[in-house]
Order: structure tokens, then C-alpha cells, then sequence
């Protein structure tokens, strides 16, 4: 599955999920990147070998969506949507940013990475939190927990507000958590109208041309966010999600024969159709 060739675009680098091309000649719209969305799925740090049909275009949808919600507290690197055929609903035109080597997660539950952490230490990338928390536990406010951004194949880690304070300087630090915390927040009073909740939140940002800070990547999709039904919600047990979780349970379930260490296997049809079905079925209850 490799990037498309696109006429007018030069392939500069992909990523797990996402192709992004250069223009090949001065463009329009100056400086700017077009960011194509593949149906692409990756797990465990891994890209699988089947794609999810019509993935990348929900992807583009939905985070075209939230950066309408967000646009009065961060303005988006989106510039247009006049893209190549071939890439049509999967693809926008992007101000070209320079990435805060930083990913910018919000957590408002306890799961995942933050739950292991909490039960080493009653903290979460350095914030420390009250006892007697578990799994999909309601934090007692939303917390920024950054990690830092790995090379493809890597594991993205956990890092505390003061590492990312020496990488970036204090101000910018504080600056990017305090917008992360109200755009998660925006999300998920948003999202809640929808009976979703938005348990955590994974954003990039970037520097415009102007110096100012753009949000860019995607924002708010099954893939950087977990969403929660929330009529059903349970502390005290894994939630059931609007994600991979298919795709995560075959692959550690003895079926797929799967060690986490080899190329992962192809993934079964009805695995296939139930993934493509959550991603769906999130997009339409978000966006209607
Ligand atoms: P990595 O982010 O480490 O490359 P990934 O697998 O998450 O891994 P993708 O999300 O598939 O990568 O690819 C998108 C890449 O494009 C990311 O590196 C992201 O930081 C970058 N990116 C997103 N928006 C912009 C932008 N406006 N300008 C420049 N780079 C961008
Ligand atoms: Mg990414």
C-alpha cells in the first residue's frame, strides 16, 4: 500500500496512516503540504497489511468537523480541499508546520498507558492523582500528559510537562497544554451531546509561517482519541470503544497466531467490516 503518485504533488513522506506530498511547483496558496488520509490501519505500533476501506476518508471528515467546533480557540492548517481526484474526500491542503516534536494528549478517564503509570506511581506524566482510581475511572479533571513523538515503529512515550518545558521552554510548554486542555474540553462537552465520551485525546501542533502555534494533523478520529459510548459507561472495567478494538482483540487472541514482534497478519474479513462499521458509526453519531 504505498502512496498514490498525484499529478501536481510529490510524495515527500507517510507515516503510519497518512501520505503527504509537496506541490511540485509554486502553489497558490504558498507554503503548504497536502495530507492525504490512506485506509491504512496500524496497531501495536505496527501497520497491518489490510486496510479498512473508507477509513481515511472518515478520518478527513471527522477532523474537518472538529476543526469547525475549534475554530475560536485554535485555527486549523487546513487551507482548502482542491485535491487531486484520485484523493477526493481524503485529502486537504495544508499550511506546511513546523511539528512540535510533542504529542499533545488530554486525558479526561484513566485507561491505557495513563492507567499503568497511575498504578506505578498515583501520577500520570507527572500529575499526580488521588488513590483509589481504576480502569476508565473519571479523572477529577482533565490533565495534560505529553509524549513524545517515536520514530515509525517505535513506541511513543510518556513525558512530564518539565521535559517537555526544557525541550520547548517553559512559556511554549504551557502554552500548548493549556490549549490542549480546552480543546479537550470543547470536545467533550461537544461530543457529548452525542452520548460520546471523549476518555482521552491525542493532538499535534505547529508553527505557521507566523510564528503563531496551528493545530494540524488530525484531531478528535477513533484513531487519536478513545471514544466511549456513553450509555453504558462502567468504571471499574475496559469500555467498550469506537475504535480498534476489534482489530486489537483478534490480533492478541490466539486465532491470529500473532507474536507482536513479526509482521502482523492479514486481517479477517468480518474483522475488516466490523472495524470499518465502528469507524462509521463515530463519525455519523459526531457529525450526524
Ligand atoms: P509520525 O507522526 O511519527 O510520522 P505517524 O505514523 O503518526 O507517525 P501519520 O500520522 O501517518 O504519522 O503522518 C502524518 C505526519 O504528518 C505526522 O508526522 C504529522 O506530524 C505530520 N503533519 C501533519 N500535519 C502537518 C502539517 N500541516 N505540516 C507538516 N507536517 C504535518
Ligand atoms: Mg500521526
Amino acid at each position: 500500500m504505498t502512496a498514490p503518485v498525484l499529478p501536481g504533488w510529490e510524495h515527500v513522506y507517510s507515516g503510519k496512516v497518512r501520505d503527504l506530498y509537496r506541490p511540485a511547483a509554486p502553489h497558490p496558496d504558498g507554503d503548504v503540504v497536502l495530507v492525504v488520509a490512506s485506509d491504512r490501519i496500524s496497531a501495536y505500533d505496527h501497520v497491518l497489511p489490510t486496510p479498512i476501506p473508507g477509513k481515511g476518508e472518515v478520518l478527513t471528515r471527522l477532523s474537518l468537523w472538529w476543526f469547525e467546533q475549534l475554530a475560536d480557540i485554535v485555527p486549523s492548517h487546513v487551507v482548502s480541499l482542491d485535491v487531486p481526484d484520485a484523493v477526493v474526500g481524503r485529502a486537504m491542503v495544508c499550511r506546511r508546520l513546523e511539528m512540535f516534536p510533542v504529542e499533545c494528549v488530554a486525558r479526561g478517564y484513566l485507561t491505557g498507558s495513563g492507567l499503568v503509570e497511575y498504578r506505578e506511581g498515583q501520577a500520570v506524566c507527572g500529575v499526580p492523582l488521588p488513590p483509589g482510581l481504576g480502569e476508565a475511572s473519571r479523572l477529577p479533571e482533565p490533565i495534560f500528559t505529553p509524549a513524545s513523538k517515536a520514530e515509525i515503529g517505535d513506541h511513543d512515550e510518556n513525558i512530564t510537562f518539565e521535559a517537555v518545558a526544557e525541550r520547548l521552554g517553559r512559556e511554549r510548554a504551557a502554552g500548548l497544554r493549556d490549549l490542549t486542555l480546552r480543546i479537550y474540553a470543547r470536545a467533550a462537552e461537544v461530543a457529548a451531546r452525542s452520548g460520546i465520551i471523549v476518555a482521552d485525546t491525542k493532538l499535534e501542533f505547529g508553527l505557521g509561517p507566523g510564528g503563531d502555534v496551528v493545530l494540524g494533523d488530525e484531531v478528535l478520529t477513533p484513531d487519536s482519541s478513545r471514544f466511549w459510548p456513553a450509555d453504558g459507561y462502567a468504571p471499574g472495567r475496559v469500555q467498550p470503544s469506537f475504535d480498534k478494538q476489534f482489530v486489537r482483540d483478534w490480533l492478541t487472541s490466539p486465532e491470529s497466531g500473532w507474536d507482536r514482534v513479526s509482521p502482523p497478519p492479514a486481517l479477517p474479513d468480518d474483522v475488516v467490516q466490523r472495524t470499518r462499521e465502528r469507524y462509521l458509526e463515530a463519525a455519523d453519531r459526531l457529525v450526524g
